[in-house]
Order: structure tokens, then C-alpha cells, then sequence
């Protein structure tokens, strides 16, 4: 570790060394970047610190399929009354994304931010924000290891799966030689790959199956084939009795479409209320196209909500992606 990083890490640890009443929290619809992330720093924090008071802040439903984490059952609910003295951020590009958790912000008296996400606004008195880094727990990973504390099976398993899940399982372009260290020295601690990855990609219900199905069936293609959309409607969550979180991943198949360079999925939350996924392959930076409605993310994988019906929403997001396809 060298230069501004080494810097925002010390100041990072000379506050977790200094504050007994330590809240960390990620953002809403939590991903295995945000909760692998989260539940590694709290371990390390716990180790490190014998006698301070860590505290998860669940903010949000959290996917069943990430129940295989170590130590999940410490994401709660918090009560906001309580005294907050440190509050850490990771894997949130803005205080809104907190949810529930920026209340405990406001009240803290040191922010740290770690992140990813070049649209990150660096709202923590320390900022450790890395848009190169792939994840959130590759800089998770560097800050444990700065603190000299041992990643044992537990912290590796949540680490890898935070890595695994937002490099795409090491695909995406963030996918780096460093990624590959950092995974190779979390495999030696002896965590089981095979296991971690059939909990998270191998583990689908029937009803997930369905809801995919539904999905690409009513699949749009633009643009001669580089544009796919694809919307979840509340009509099909009823009829293929799944939930919201099982639209997960039906993205994916409409980026693995050879013809595709941009892929959006639109999920009707309720009546105007349209939570919106983009993905790109090459050329399309969709975090410009998301920032356009007020969202964020990344050059390949961004998001955000549009407050109107899921028609107009869809015709919005269509036109600002047409404009960006060459
Ligand atoms: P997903 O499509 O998987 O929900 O999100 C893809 C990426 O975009 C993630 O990195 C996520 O953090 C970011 N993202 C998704 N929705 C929003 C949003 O509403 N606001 C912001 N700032 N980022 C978002
Ligand atoms: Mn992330």
C-alpha cells in the first residue's frame, strides 16, 4: 500500500482504534460486494479491537442465497437512539443509497467512506474510494491486511464471494492481475470454492426459473440486436409466484446474446416507482446513462429508479440508450 491510499488507511484505523461505538452499513438492495464486504471489516474490526461495540445496520432485505455467509445473523436492525460515534460506509457511491443507515451518519462524529464507484461523493471525513478496484472487498481485503490482522476462513469467504460476485465470477473488464492475487491468497486459507459457488449460482428456485422465462419471452431487441430490454412486471411476479430478488441475474442472458453491446431490465416496484439495470460489453458507458436519472454505478453495470409508469420509464431509458449506440 503507498501514497493517498496508505494515508486515508491510517487516518481510517486511527479512528477505529479511537471510537468504542462502531456503526458499519451498506447500501439498499444489497449485493455479495456490499455484504461480503461489510461482514469482513466487522470480523476484522472485532479482532482487532477486543472490547469495542460493532454494529451491522441492516438496511434492507438481504437475498436468502447469501445465507451462507459467516456470521450473517449480525446484520440487524438497529435502533438509530443509541450512541453512534463511527460510522462506515462500504460499497455506497452516496449517503442515499444507506437507506435507513444514513440516520446513523448524521449522528456520528467520524464518517469513513470505502468504495468503488467512480460516481462515488466522497461524503466521509475519510474517503477510501478506488474506482480501479473491481469490488469493494479487494480494498477491504488491502485495509486487513494493513491492520496485520489474520484473514482467517470466514473473512475469506466473504471476501471471495464479494470479488467473485461483482468481477461477474472474474470476467468482467474491472477483473484484474490483482484480483487474481487477492483471490489466490483468500483460496489458500482453505475456504471451499466449490461450496461458496453452488450456494450462490447453483441454488435457483423454480420459480426464479419461471420469472427468467417470463422475462426473455417478452425479450425487445433495438438497434439490430445491440439493444435487448427486458421488463419485470408485478402481473408476472404473481403469476410465476416469485419475488423481486429472483429478478437477479436475468440481465445476464440478455448480455450473453452475441449480437447485444447494452442491455437494460425494468422492474415495475409498483405503480411509477421502475428500479432500472443497465449492462454494457464494449463500447457503452451506462453509468453516464443511469447518472441521466439520478442513478450511478459503473461503465458496465449501473442503475437507477424512475419515478413514472413503466412505459414511459422504459421509453426514457430506450431513447438516452439508443443515443449512446453507435
Ligand atoms: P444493479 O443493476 O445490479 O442493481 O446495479 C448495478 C450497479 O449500479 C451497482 O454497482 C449499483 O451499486 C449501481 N446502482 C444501481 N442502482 C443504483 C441507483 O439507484 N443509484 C446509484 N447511485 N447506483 C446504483
Ligand atoms: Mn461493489
Amino acid at each position: 500500500m503507498t501514497g493517498e491510499l496508505k494515508k486515508a488507511t491510517e487516518s481510517a484505523l486511527e479512528l477505529i482504534n479511537r471510537y468504542n461505538n462502531i456503526y458499519i452499513c451498506s447500501h439498499i438492495q444489497p449485493d455479495g460486494d456490499s455484504l461480503g464486504s461489510i461482514l469482513a471489516l466487522a470480523m476484522a474490526i472485532k479482532k482487532l479491537k477486543k472490547k469495542g461495540n460493532i454494529n451491522v445496520v441492516k438496511v434492507d432485505n438481504i437475498p436468502s442465497y447469501f445465507n451462507f455467509l459467516p456470521n450473517i445473523d449480525i446484520i440487524e436492525e438497529k435502533d438509530v437512539n443509541q450512541e453512534v460515534e463511527l460510522f462506515i460506509a462500504l460499497d455506497s457511491s452516496d449517503k442515499e443509497r444507506l437507506g435507513i443507515g444514513a440516520e446513523f451518519l448524521s449522528k456520528a462524529k467520524a464518517v469513513i467512506n470505502i468504495d468503488h464507484h467512480v460516481t462515488n461523493e466522497f461524503f466521509g471525513d475519510i474517503n477510501i474510494v478506488l474506482p480501479s478496484s473491481g469490488s469493494t472487498c479487494e480494498i477491504v481485503y488491502k485495509i486487513i491486511k494493513y491492520m496485520d490482522i489474520e484473514i482467517d476462513r470466514d473473512i475469506a469467504t466473504c471476501l471471495y464471494t464479494g470479488i467473485n460476485t461483482d468481477t461477474g465470477r472474474f470476467m468482467y473488464s474491472n477483473t484484474t492481475y490483482e484480483t487474481h492475487m487477492i483471490v489466490a491468497d483468500l483460496i489458500k486459507t482453505g475456504i471451499d470454492i466449490n461450496d461458496i459457488n453452488i450456494n450462490i449460482y447453483q441454488n435457483v428456485s423454480i420459480e426464479r426459473t419461471r420469472l427468467l422465462l417470463e422475462a426473455l419471452n417478452q425479450l425487445e431487441l433495438h438497434d439490430n440486436g445491440k439493444v435487448g430490454v427486458v421488463v419485470v412486471t408485478q402481473e408476472m411476479l404473481e403469476k410465476t409466484k416469485a419475488s423481486m430478488e429472483d429478478t437477479e441475474g436475468i440481465i445476464s442472458f440478455v448480455m450473453g446474446i452475441n449480437t447485444i453491446e447494452a442491455a437494460c431490465l425494468l422492474k415495475e416496484v409498483s405503480y411509477k416507482e421502475v428500479k432500472i439495470s443497465l449492462r454494457s460489453k464494449k463500447y457503452v458507458d451506462v453509468s453516464k446513462i443511469s447518472a441521466k436519472f439520478g442513478g450511478g454505478g459503473h461503465i458496465r453495470a449501473a442503475g437507477c429508479t424512475i419515478n413514472d409508469d413503466l412505459k414511459t420509464a422504459k421509453e426514457m431509458v430506450l431513447k438516452e440508450i439508443l443515443a449512446n449506440i453507435r
